[in-house]
């Protein structure tokens, strides 16, 4: 037996939605299926505009340059992120200052952002954690009165709402995720949402080219008329996911039937005060993106994963705290103390959780993380 922690989604829709992009014998970006997925994100997101990316790297990364960062400016963000976050603002040269985690939800303290701001900040970059979206009232509402940017990475948070608002259409951009660890994937893709389009981004997604509005008919040349790249997808990729989006509801439904069942059987041992599980704020409706629970400390996670694997459950961690990476060193600071970011990501264990988890598989890592605890 052995129960792995990520299974990529596959369903029957995304293999005829690929067959269908085949025989179309239009490949390359853009075509059909990038445009169903744009509807469907915009409809459901309830963005102004939504775009398929190559990543939810790169949907960050234009982010950061769509918000105008120059060298030297700052961007407040917590340490308790991938990579990803940190690297699209520091390709355009900017500072990272890292502030502190709420230790329920794992997720910037946005009562810690304010006094981290200085004449240089200029974006906020709210990471949703699991799926579980951070203060966004309180957020937007310092963003405001200090004029600076929103951006969400909602690489993690598809399908989630934050008072009935999706994560990503909050902020000025949100940047999402379809990698095959995500709840919904492309094998390797994203989107980037706009709140406020001024058409920027379709410009920089198409190697700086009109492109995009030359096929619209809304210029009669098409040319290069700003900085770019190339960040759309191929349309194999567009169909896999499409097929997933039509059924969006049933494999939301699906993860969160398994995350009600972790959360069922694991209650007992937290009652006992043995680990601690997620809390989900009010007005939080989540994704199941993940089912994390934390032990007492860091040798009792060691201890926790090694039991786990000899019982065939892959369970993980993740994420060295970015500010302790070299590179975190090197391109940003820790503003104020680290009370949390460091001690509580020690503790957090991932357990298996993927579209297609059987209720059994679910009951043998409850019953085997109760073993370990007896
Ligand atoms: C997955 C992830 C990313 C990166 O997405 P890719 O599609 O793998 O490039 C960025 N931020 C967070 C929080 C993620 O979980």
């Amino acid at each position: 037996m052995f129960i792995p922690f990520n299974v990529p989604p596959v369903c029957p829709e995304s293999e005829a939605c690929v067959r269908e992009a085949i025989a179309s014998h239009k490949i390359s970006g853009d075509g059909a299926f990038t445009k169903k997925c744009h509807a469907w994100l915009e409809e459901k997101t309830g963005t102004a505009r939504a775009l398929l990316t190559t990543s939810g790297t790169h949907a960050l990364e234009m982010a950061a340059i769509l918000c105008g960062l120059e060298p030297g400016d700052e961007v407040i963000l917590p340490s308790y992120t991938f990579s990803s976050t940190a690297n699209a603002f520091v390709l355009c040269g900017a500072k990272l200052v890292f502030v502190d985690i709420r230790p329920d939800t794992m997720n910037i303290d946005e009562r810690l952002i304010e006094d981290a701001i200085t004449p240089k900040t200029k974006v906020i970059c709210a990471v949703h954690y699991a799926g579980v979206a951070c203060a966004m009232d309180e957020i937007m509402d310092i963003a405001r009165r200090h004029g600076l940017k929103v951006v969400e990475d909602a690489a993690q948070g598809a399908m989630s709402t934050y008072k009935g608002q999706a994560l990503g259409a909050i902020g000025d951009f949100g940047c999402l995720s379809f990698h095959e660890t995500k709840n919904y994937s492309m094998g390797e893709g994203g989107a980037l949402l706009i709140r406020d389009d001024d058409g920027r981004a379709e410009i920089l997604r198409e190697k700086g080219t009109n492109r995009s509005q030359f096929f619209r008919g809304m210029v009669d040349k098409y040319t290069w008329v700003d900085y770019g790249s190339s960040y759309l997808p191929s349309e194999l990729n567009a169909a896999y996911l499409y097929g997933q989006l039509q059924i969006a509801d049933t494999i939301n439904d699906a993860r969160l039937h398994a995350w009600a069942l972790y959360r069922d059987g694991l209650a007992p041992l937290a009652e006992a005060g043995r680990i601690v599980l997620p809390y989900i704020p009010e007005g939080c409706i989540h994704n199941a993106h993940m089912f994390w629970l934390k032990t007492k400390d860091l040798a009792e996670r060691t201890a926790l994963i090694t039991y786990l694997k000899e019982r065939g459950v892959n369970a993980v961690f993740h994420y060295v705290p970015l500010h302790s990476a070299p590179a975190g060193q090197r391109f940003g600071r820790f503003h104020g103390e680290d009370r949390f970011t460091t001690a509580e990501s020690d503790r957090l264990v991932r357990l298996p959780m993927y579209y297609g988890i059987t209720d059994d598989d679910v009951h043998t890592v409850i019953e085997a993380v109760r073993a370990f605890y007896a």
